[in-house]
């Protein structure tokens, strides 16, 4: 039986291990931090990922910690005025056969390494920080910093946006500010008023900047992430807090709801963060090594597909390595089935970017008119199926 090395305990890693125990492979994670956890803040699970979170058994669980929104819908910024709408709900759950959830990113995890440790309990390794690693005709060796060694078949890097194993098999590859920093607040619902609580998804659309905001926990909490074009960057970390004053002054002039879903934040927890575009590259692996989610194809936020790439990932590499049993093989048959989808929906956010902040409400309106998202990403992002798709 093939041992599988994965570096990172995040949404990525911790789908591949569940997908790969489920196919009877041996798997280890190592995961840097010394307790699993995710950042407060919400995620958005299309039926792309959510069909692997069906097979791993988890949507009855993700249903109920999370929020089925009845629809996705774009607005302008300040009127409020929907612009274009996808139906989520029960009609959503007829087209594609799984619901459209929005979740706490620690339910997602937490549930995710439920299913791991119910395959494998000793899988996951915390406090194991991988510093390098060497690959070789027979496996790959870990080397974690307290100075051991582990030793595999197999090793996919799953360790995120400032991947050791990517800069490894890729050198350093390019980064560009987009101009924009995002911030992001949770707010409890019952602080506002029953009729400013969303029950949809909202994309409100503005000059030089936008604001998703959802609900992730019933009757519990609303999560805003609102991006803005700044010219100065600051650090790509998700937890460095800025004045809250800031960012009520960025949405200045916006929408009453939105108002008051900053008015209500708690001061001290307003995040901000720079926002970084990578392009897709054309290969992301050697013999033995393999990338996944934010390590293979970083992407922007604008169409909230990368934990959903991350999870679609974890599923294909699994099959991969089902299917060949050469771990070369396996490798270019998990990539060339990843990397055409992964950097269209990596373009496709960047360009979401432009369309999001074009500068008037004419030039909104007149974007959205011209587009029908909800045919789009039924078409291609929606329907894809990781389980079943065919492998060539
Ligand atoms: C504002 C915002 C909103 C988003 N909204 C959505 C959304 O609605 N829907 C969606 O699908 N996606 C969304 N995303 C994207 C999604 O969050 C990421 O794509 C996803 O978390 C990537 O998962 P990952 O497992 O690849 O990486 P990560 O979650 O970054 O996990 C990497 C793990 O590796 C560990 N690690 C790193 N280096 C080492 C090492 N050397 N040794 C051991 N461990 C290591 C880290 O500690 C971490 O636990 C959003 C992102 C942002 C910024």
């Amino acid at each position: 039986m093939k041992k599988i090395l994965i570096v990172g305990g995040g949404i990525g890693g911790m789908t591949a291990a569940a997908c790969l125990l489920r196919a009877g492979f041996e798997v280890q994670v190592f995961e840097q931090a010394s307790e699993l956890g995710e950042v407060g803040a919400g995620i958005q699970l299309s039926a792309n990922p959510m069909r692997v979170l069906d097979h791993l058994g988890l949507v009855d669980r993700l249903a109920a910690l999370g929020v089925r929104p009845t629809a996705y819908q774009f607005k302008m910024f300040d009127t409020g005025e929907v612009l274009q709408e996808i139906p989520l709900g029960d009609g959503y759950v007829e087209r594609h056969g799984v619901p459209y959830l929005s979740v706490h990113r620690a339910d997602l995890l937490d549930s995710l390494i439920g299913a791991v440790r119910a395959l494998d309990g000793a899988a996951v390794r915390l406090n194991a920080k991988v510093v390098d690693y060497r690959e070789d005709g027979e496996g790959v060796s870990l080397q974690l910093a307290d100075g051991s060694e582990v030793r595999g078949d197999v090793l996919i890097g799953a360790d995120g946006i400032k991947s050791l194993v990517r800069a490894k098999i890729l050198g350093e590859t390019p980064v560009h500010y987009t101009g924009d920093q995002s911030w992001r607040i949770l707010v409890p619902a019952e602080r506002l008023a029953p009729e400013m609580r969303p029950d949809t998804v909202n994309i409100c659309v503005g000059p030089g900047k936008h604001g998703v905001v959802y609900p992730i926990r019933p009757n519990g909490l609303i999560n805003m992430v609102g991006c803005v074009e700044y010219e100065t960057w600051d650090d790509e970390s998700w937890t460095a807090r800025r004045p809250w004053q800031e960012m009520k002054a960025d949405f200045a002039g916006w929408h009453e709801n939105i108002q008051a879903i900053i008015d209500h934040a708690d001061k001290d927890q307003c995040y901000r963060w720079a926002m970084n575009n990578r392009s897709p590259v054309d290969n992301w692996r050697t013999a033995r090594t393999t990338l996944l989610g934010d390590a293979a194809h970083p992407t922007l936020p604008y169409m909230a597909q990368g934990g959903g790439m991350a999870i679609e990932d974890g599923a294909v590499i699994a099959r991969a390595l089902q299917q060949e049993d050469d771990v070369g093989e396996a490798l270019e048959l998990y990539q060339r089935n990843r990397l055409e989808r992964t950097a269209r929906i990596v373009n496709e956010s960047s360009a979401n970017r432009n369309m999001f902040h074009l500068p008037s409400e004419a030039a909104l309106r007149e974007a959205f008119a011209q587009r029908d998202m909800n045919a789009e990403r039924t078409a291609w992002l929606f329907s894809y199926d990781p389980i079943t798709v065919e492998l060539r």
